[in-house]
């Protein structure tokens, strides 16, 4: 598949890994931010190939895992209404609340679907003029702006039933966050391709100038990412930190000035609480103007008694690669992709998930004598 196979190219990978180890004349520690990375990492090896001098460890870029309790246990709060209608995509009704997850909601009567888009949540309230449709939006920069696109379509036709209950965050303070920490072990950041391919580069410099540490914009395939470390370590070597676009297939340094112009017509930079991270300064968005009367607080406006994270999960470690997955007493035991205790073994991006699909140990084998 084109775009796709030279990507995945076995003979490109061994020439990278082999041209990464030769550049590296000491050892390097990237981050790469994204979830999705960090699979691609894990089911293909790579990380394996160049462990000799580079060390790739996993950052916070999986939105469903940064999503606060608080917002969970809000979910859960509007699906309890029986006029609501609590929409969102799969792997949000699988992470755990307070008081179990959302597909327990929904086993306890309460009215929530999983849906493809926003625009699919919006539709729903235009045909159900009788309850509340709440869409449970969370997501970094990549899907708000299909849910900015639902929020001036549904406020285009006058549709006073549709809700969002908003919990998008932004990925530059977190990776200054990383950066600013003092025992951080991060070098350089493998930024996520997808995020820069809607915002562009530009929100990066100051990060990398004020941390002196470079950031390539990389992409998800096991070449992309190990082109991405090739000049990540290029840089360090020669003692640069700027940024550079590895996944020029798709980023511009101006992103998608379209989709800037929507995010910035319905949302405004907020602070906000990432789930394992804390609060961040401008940490995500929150909708503005005119659009603030689809916030679904409005129909919450009680304080929900907030609930503690369960003390076993060792996520915020995870999430800031402090450590890895296995390194959770839970993991594998009493915390599975089938019996989650945190978000990141929930999520399709989440690195406990990701860590339990590829790394997890072989069942012993039956003794057979
Ligand atoms: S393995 Fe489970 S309990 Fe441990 S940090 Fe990951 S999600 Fe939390």
């Amino acid at each position: 598949m084109r775009y796709v196979d030279e990507f995945r190219d076995p003979d490109a990978v061994r020439r990278l890994a082999d041209a990464v180890l030769a550049r590296a004349s000491r050892s390097w520690t990237l981050m790469e931010v994204c979830g999705g990375q960090t699979h691609s990492i894990l089911s293909s090896g790579i990380d394996a190939l160049i462990a000799e001098r580079v060390e790739l460890l996993h950052g916070p870029g999986c939105p469903v895992c940064v999503t606060p309790l608080e917002t969970l246990d809000r979910a859960q709060a509007l699906a309890a209404r029986p006029d609501v209608v609590l929409c969102s995509f799969g792997d949000m009704l699988r992470v755990p609340a307070s008081r179990g997850d959302l597909f327990a909601a929904r086993a306890r009567g309460a009215d929530v679907r999983v849906v493809y888009s926003p625009l699919d949540a919006a539709r729903l309230a235009e045909r159900l003029p009788g309850r509340e449709v709440v869409f449970l939006a969370v997501g970094f920069e990549t899907t708000a702006p299909a849910v900015a696109g639902a929020a001036r379509w549904a406020l285009a036709r006058g549709l006073r039933n549709f809700h969002l209950l908003a919990s998008h965050v932004r990925v530059p303070p977190a990776l200054e966050a990383i950066a600013g920490a003092g025992d951080s072990r991060v070098d350089a950041f493998l930024a996520a391709g997808h995020v820069c391919t809607v915002m562009g580069t530009a929100e990066y410099a100051p990060i990398a100038r004020r941390h002196r540490m470079p950031v390539v914009v990389t992409g998800f395939e096991p070449v992309d990412i190990l082109q991405g470390a090739l000049l990540a370590v290029e840089q360090l070597e020669r003692g640069e930190a700027r940024v550079q676009i590895q996944y020029a297939r798709a980023v511009r340094p101006d992103g998608n000035p379209v989709a800037r112009a929507l995010l910035e017509e319905v949302f405004e930079v907020a602070d906000r609480s990432w789930r394992g991270v804390g609060l961040l300064p401008d940490g995500g968005l929150r909708l503005r103007g005119p659009y603030a009367q689809l916030d679904a607080e409005r129909l919450l406006p009680a304080e929900l008694a907030g609930a503690p994270e369960p003390a076993e999960c060792r996520a915020a470690e995870v999430l800031r690669g402090r450590i890895r997955p296995p390194e959770c007493g839970a993991f594998g035991g009493r915390c599975t992709p089938d019996h989650p205790l945190g978000a990141p073994m929930v999520s399709a991006e989440g690195a406990c998930a990701a860590y339990f699909a590829y790394r997890a140990a072989p069942e012993p084998e039956e003794d057979v004598a």
